[in-house]
């Protein structure tokens, strides 16, 4: 599967030029990245004669909504261990989760203690003996299978772009991008967290060197934004129709925009930024706006 490259249609200093991968379009649930992180573990757990996918996530968590979506329509049960106890109370006040739990998710709320315990075996055992067999899916999906799935975002026809940049959670997509990007080509990953602790994951995985980790955007933090992001965010959704979330793609488009300006890429670059999709969570985002009196984002 292909998503297609289109043009940002802007006169960009230099002859500079930017193209977003619309990743997003994919697949309606299934967003972006998520559905290539899920491809081959879904294949696996298939071929494993597993019913149930087992898998972690946050609040507004794009992976929760995916893997119940894929649940769905790949017909396996799911299960869903969500980091903050206070939030079983107000399921209905977060949309991501409501929609998981129309795709059939089994919602299980913990501590944020216990949440941090989840990749030790105690903590395993204790589901497996609650819930049975499972195929587990690491927290943002994360894993050998999932980076074999974003190695497929790239195609042939991307050859000659000479900047790939990517937004950056866990690492695994940057990973699967630089597997298969050429070795001419460059790939950026800007990061949506705080902290550069994210260059080793990314090593660990990755069988290039062309690759750098922005950690200037990321405002304030994972699940942070600011007015001038969102600023940002509507303005290039009014001028390209094209929307962005406010966690990862529009902190990676207003962090291209920006180098742009600052000369940071040479003269003639060609630019392709994946739009990794995520916009499930604009709904939950714009509720938090709205309470807090800020600007909305636009849809
Ligand atoms: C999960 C997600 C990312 C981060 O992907 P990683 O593989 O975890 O780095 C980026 N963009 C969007 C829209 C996402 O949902």
């Amino acid at each position: 599967m292909k998503s297609t490259n289109q043009k940002i249609p802007l006169h960009f200093p230099n002859g500079i030029e930017l193209f977003i991968k619309r990743e997003d379009q994919l697949h309606p649930i299934i967003s972006g990245n998520k559905f290539r992180k899920l491809k081959y573990n879904i294949r696996a757990a298939k071929e494993q004669n597993k019913k149930t996918l087992l898998t972690f996530g946050g609040a507004f968590s794009n992976h929760i909504v995916a893997v119940a979506g894929a649940g769905k329509e790949f017909d396996f049960e799911t299960i869903g261990i969500i980091r903050g106890e206070e939030l079983q109370e107000k399921i209905q006040e977060n949309p991501s989760l409501v929609v998981a739990q129309q795709f059939g998710m089994k919602l299980v709320f913990v501590s944020r203690d216990t949440y941090r315990l989840k990749d030790t075996p105690e903590f395993l055992e204790d589901l497996q003996s609650k819930f049975g067999d499972f195929y587990l899916l690491p927290e943002g999906g994360t894993n050998v299978l999932a980076i074999k799935g974003c190695e497929e975002i790239l195609s042939d026809d991307d050859i000659n772009f000479t900047h790939i940049c990517a937004s950056i959670g866990t690492g695994g997509t940057i990973s699967g991008l630089i597997n298969r990007a050429a070795s001419h080509q460059n790939i950026i990953g800007f990061s949506s967290l705080k902290g550069d602790f994210l260059q080793n994951d990314i090593a660990k995985f990755a069988n290039q060197k062309n690759w750098t980790i922005n950690c200037e955007y990321h405002f304030g933090g994972y699940g942070k934004v600011t007015n001038e992001l969102i600023e940002f965010i509507n303005s290039f959704n009014l001028k390209h129709a094209i929307p962005l979330d406010p966690i990862y793609t529009g902190k990676m488009m207003f962090g291209i925009f920006d180098l742009i300006q600052n000369n940071y890429f040479p003269p003639n670059s060609k630019i392709l930024a994946i739009h990794t999709g995520g916009l499930q969570g604009i709904a939950g985002m714009n509720i938090k706006l709205e309470k807090s009196g800020k600007t909305m984002i636009t849809i």
